[in-house]
């Protein structure tokens, strides 16, 4: 069984975000998703990698940064396509493309703070699926604390020496840009990392093993070495010492784009439990004849609606420039958790095949644990929200 789209959006609250360009363009996505990805996504995960091609199709039909500015070779959309490829993935269980981490992390930095020639030279392509990007946060002995990172950028002659390394790098095996923080002042903690974007044909740059991973296999993840690369000041994203202000900016659009896609798959996991458990036969009847199938469905189906709503609040107020890190943060804790809790309590349902990586409820199971990890653990987000809610009272 390959992974389906859902059948229906019965369970989904509605939803006034949408315009009617918006559902076309969905249309679009969904046909894309059945008929070019979902079809390889088994062999993908064999491979541990998608293929660069299916980045470029990707990008003809418009998935890839789909906000980028018409100058700088984008759409021109607004963010709401962005959603749009977020949800279309998420529902049809299509976690091997590193789109989300390309689109919502790599693509932001570089126009929000790249030099217009970084920008003229990096957005088009990225835009394209021509050049895949990536962002080099995490290290072996920094992932939460990222104040606690050792790559350092020593400045000679207009360039950065940059030497160190990073693990668990999202798109590392295949990106050709990779947006890396890095330390500009040892001394001087959160105050002292810049954040530049290192083009992976620079000499001293490498890729270390693809990694191994429980979940999201056909997505390649990957240690990198930076040995002594020399990166050109102009790569520099926004000020020098500035970028971890910049990454507490931008991390708000990447846990929105996480509770965007959790409150998605949890539906679809929902859809794919009603749809089976109503012609899976079991004493005399169907699993869903069961009270106990039916009640709990019922009572997930609400708390996901109570996160749809949630979260398309959160997309507004992005849309207005005004969602707040903690909101952020809030929909990233909540949605990440439901959405892990939906998974494993529709797999139930499911018996033996639910524990069968062929159905897409084993898969999206396995997939969704990672997402109350990355882009900041769920004791980070709780850390985040409570720092607020007790600041006064210090
Ligand atoms: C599949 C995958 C893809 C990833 N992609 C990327 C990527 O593209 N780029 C990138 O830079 N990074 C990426 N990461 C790294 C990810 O962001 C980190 O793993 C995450 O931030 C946690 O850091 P850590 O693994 O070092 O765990 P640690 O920081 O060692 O934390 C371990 C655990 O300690 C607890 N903990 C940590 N801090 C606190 C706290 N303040 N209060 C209470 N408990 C706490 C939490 O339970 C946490 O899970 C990826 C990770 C994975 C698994």
């Amino acid at each position: 069984m390959t992974h389906a789209p859902s059948p229906s959006n019965a369970l989904t609250a509605a939803r006034s975000l949408f315009s009617e360009e918006h559902e076309q363009f969905r249309q679009g996505a969904r046909r894309f998703i059945e008929n070019e990805l979902s079809p390889h996504h088994a062999e993908w995960e064999k491979a541990g990698v998608v293929p660069r091609d299916v980045w470029r199709q990707a990008g003809e039909i418009g998935l890839l940064c789909p906000n980028i500015p018409e100058e700088y070779g984008g759409a021109g959309g607004d963010w709401l396509y962005n959603v749009v490829v977020i949800e279309e993935l998420s529902r049809a269980g299509i976690s091997g493309p590193g789109f989300m981490v390309h689109s919502e992390m790599v693509g932001p930095y570089i126009l929000a703070w790249g030099s217009d020639e970084l920008k003229r030279r990096w957005l088009p392509k990225m835009v394209r699926g021509e050049a895949i990007g990536s962002l080099a946060i995490t290290e072996p002995s920094a992932g939460s604390d990222a104040t606690n990172i050792r790559t350092r950028a020593v400045l000679e002659d207009e360039h950065y020496v940059v030497s160190g390394q990073k693990v668990y790098i999202s798109n590392g095996q295949l990106s050709d840009i990779v947006v890396t923080a890095c330390k500009t002042d040892p001394s001087a903690g959160a105050r002292g990392v810049s954040l530049l974007a290192i083009e992976t044909n620079a000499d001293g740059f490498s890729r270390g093993r693809n990694l191994d991973k429980i979940g999201n296999k056909a997505q390649d993840t990957s240690e990198l070495f930076f040995d002594g690369v020399r990166v050109p000041v102009a790569n520099r994203l926004g000020e020098e010492n500035r970028g971890f202000a910049m990454m507490m900016t931008k991390l708000a659009q990447e846990r929105l784009a996480q509770a965007v896609r959790g409150a998605t798959g949890a539906e679809a996991a929902l859809d794919w439990t009603v749809e089976y458990t109503s012609s899976r036969k079991a004493f005399g009847g169907t699993i869903a004849d069961f009270q106990n199938t039916r009640f709990v469905v019922a009572g997930l189906s609400a708390e996901v609606t109570a996160a749809r709503v949630f979260t398309d609040w959160c997309i507004a107020r992005f849309l207005e420039g005004k969602l707040t890190t903690i909101d952020a943060a809030k929909a990233k804790l909540l949605i990440t958790d439901l959405h892990c809790k939906v998974v494993d309590q529709c797999l139930q349902f499911f018996g033996g095949y639910g524990y069968m990586t062929e159905y897409p409820i084993a898969r999206a199971f396995i997939d969704a644990r990672v997402t109350r990890i990355a882009g900041g653990a769920a004791e980070v987000m709780r850390q985040i929200i409570s720092n607020e809610l007790f600041s006064s009272r210090r």
